[in-house]
């Protein structure tokens, strides 16, 4: 009986151990292979995605927000022309400037009393132009009030667009209109105003002018502003697709408002009757020293 009782126990023993050894065999297995006792998680490969097309942001700030994600990225980093305006200018205000609020002196306004979103950059009061040299003692950024007007309007009208003027030059002393015309190389007076009736800017009634993002950043134009040649004419096609876009966007906003283009160059403007006006030679500094005389009680 005893004999049978340990053959049973070894029996037993030998049994446990061969299950044992199963299992470690079967864990040994499933290295390669699923598991029975510990399943090694299963590793789901990433479902493919295509990566998400690279946005051109500054294309995205002028698309009107319809919620379309499937539109293409474009291939340009520069802005693009937006097909249309968008109404209310992203919820912009009317512009609501008075000028007959703000000093006048001469019938000329400083048009930053307007606080109309005009962005100046007024090349002749530096050596930043064609002559290289500075015109203006100051970068005053006077006009006639009623060119005013009309840039008030032309803001607007950049505004639905979401876009800002930016002003080269308005108002311009005779005297510097004079030294302009003389130091202008013969061959590109063409582009000069001759001192005297025909020049508008001394009367305050012309006005050179760009395009930029409500950044500031400027919209390439088929030009340089004051660059003398062919590419500036208002019909010169040989820009980009982009340039003439945004030039002809330009002269639209401005004729709308009211003024005229000249054919030679996409950035000036004048009044229609601007032979109804005479042509002034305040210095900025007259214009200041007036400001400053008749403010103090
Ligand atoms: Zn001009």
């Amino acid at each position: 009986m005893k004999i049978v009782k340990i053959f049973l126990f070894v029996f037993f023993v030998g049994l446990l151990t061969g299950c044992a050894n199963t299992n470690n065999n079967v864990g040994r297995d499933a290295l390669g292979a699923p598991s029975f006792d510990t399943p090694t998680p299963s590793v789901t490969p990433a479902p493919s995605v295509d990566p998400p097309a690279i946005s051109n942001q500054r294309d995205d700030y002028h698309r009107p927000l319809h919620g379309d994600t499937d539109i293409p990225a474009a291939p340009s980093v520069t802005p693009a022309v937006p097909p249309s305006p968008t109404p209310g200018g992203h919820g912009n205000p009317p512009l609501q400037q008075d000028i007959s609020a703000v000093f006048n002196y001469n019938d000329l306004i400083d048009l930053a009393d307007l606080n109309a979103g005009f962005i100046f950059d007024i090349k002749y009061a530096t050596d930043d132009n064609f002559l290289g040299i500075p015109l203006y003692e100051t970068p005053l950024c006077l006009a006639h009030t009623d060119l005013a007007e009309i840039l008030l309007k032309a803001q607007e009208k950049a505004a639905e667009y979401n876009l800002r003027l930016v002003i080269y030059d308005v108002y311009r002393p005779m005297s510097a209109q004079k030294t302009m015309y003389e130091l202008t190389p013969p061959d590109k007076r063409a582009y000069v105003a001759k001192p005297g009736a025909s020049a508008n800017h001394p009367k305050g009634v012309a006005v050179d002018c760009a395009l930029a993002d409500a950044d500031g950043n400027l919209l390439p134009m088929p030009s340089a502003f004051d660059e003398f040649t062919k590419r500036a004419s208002v019909t010169y096609s040989g820009g980009t697709a982009e340039e003439t876009a945004n030039r002809d966007l330009l002269i639209n906003i401005m004729t709308e408002a009211g003024l005229k283009v000249a054919a030679g160059e996409w950035w000036h403007y004048s009044v229609v009757n601007s032979k109804d006006y005479s042509g002034l030679d305040i210095s900025f500094d007259e214009f200041t020293e007036i400001r400053y005389t008749q403010s103090i009680p």
